[in-house]
C-alpha cells in the first residue's frame, strides 16, 4: 500500500466513525524529509490515493493533483516541533464541542492518561493561519492530542494507527465529559491518582494483549 492509500484509508475510517464529515478535518503522515496529505475540497468518506498529496516540510508540492489541505501549516509545525509521524485534524462533534466551552479537557478517566494528561484547549485564530499552527503547537507540548478553540481537535501518534486511535479517544472523552456533566460537576482523577495509574500501566504492559505465562 503506497503512503498515500494509507491516508486515504485512515480518512475513510474517520469519516465512517463520524469524526471527520463532508470535507472537513484533514489527515496527515510524515516519510523522511516529506508529508502525505489529504487535498483541500475532498470528501473524506471517498478519499482516494489520488486525493492525497505529497509535499516537502516546507509545503512545496512534490506529487499530487490538489491543492493540499489549508491546514496544512498546522500539520507543517506539528512536524517541525514535534517527533510525531502522523497529524489527524478533526471537527468531530464532542472535540469541537467541548472547544467552544472548555480551556482544558480535565482527566476524568484513567484512559484518557494516553494522551499525555489534561487535554489543553489552544487560544482560537483563524483557519490554515500560522498563528493557529503555532497555538496548537504550543497545546502540544508534553500531549498527543489538543483542542483548538471554536474549531476543532488535533491528535498526533507514533504512527497513523495510533494518531488515528487517539483522535478517537479524544472523541470519546470529550463526549465521557459531556455526559458526566449531566449528572452534575465532573470529578478529576488527583495527580496522585493519574500516577497510580501510570505505575500500573508500566507494570501491567497496559494496553497490549498479554501472553498467558
Ligand atoms: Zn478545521
Amino acid at each position: 500500500m503506497t503512503v498515500q492509500a494509507e491516508v486515504a484509508a485512515a480518512a475513510n475510517e474517520l469519516a465512517r466513525a463520524g469524526l471527520l464529515i463532508g470535507t472537513s478535518g484533514n489527515v496527515s503522515v510524515r516519510f523522511g524529509d516529506r508529508v502525505a496529505i489529504t487535498g483541500t475540497g475532498v470528501i473524506l468518506a471517498d478519499c482516494t490515493e489520488a486525493d492525497v498529496t505529497v509535499v516537502d516540510l516546507g509545503g512545496a508540492v512534490i506529487e499530487g493533483r490538489l491543492e493540499p489541505s489549508s491546514e496544512i501549516a498546522l500539520h507543517l509545525a506539528v512536524y517541525g516541533g514535534t517527533s510525531a509521524a502522523a497529524v489527524v485534524h478533526t471537527h468531530a462533534p464532542f472535540s469541537t464541542a467541548a472547544a467552544c466551552v472548555l480551556t482544558e479537557l480535565p482527566v476524568l478517566h484513567y484512559q484518557h492518561l494516553a494522551l499525555g494528561g489534561a487535554v489543553r484547549v489552544a487560544p482560537y485564530a483563524t483557519f490554515g493561519t500560522d498563528e493557529l499552527a503555532a497555538n496548537v503547537l504550543e497545546a502540544l507540548a508534553g500531549r498527543q492530542a489538543a483542542l483548538m478553540a471554536n474549531h476543532g481537535s488535533v491528535a498526533v501518534g507514533s504512527s497513523l494507527r495510533a494518531a488515528i486511535d487517539n483522535a478517537v479517544l479524544l472523541e470519546w472523552l470529550a463526549t465521557l465529559h459531556q455526559h458526566a456533566r449531566q449528572f452534575g460537576e465532573p470529578r478529576a482523577l488527583t495527580a496522585q491518582q493519574q500516577n497510580d495509574v501510570i505505575e500500573q500501566a508500566i507494570r501491567r504492559g497496559y494496553g497490549s494483549p498479554q501472553e498467558r505465562q
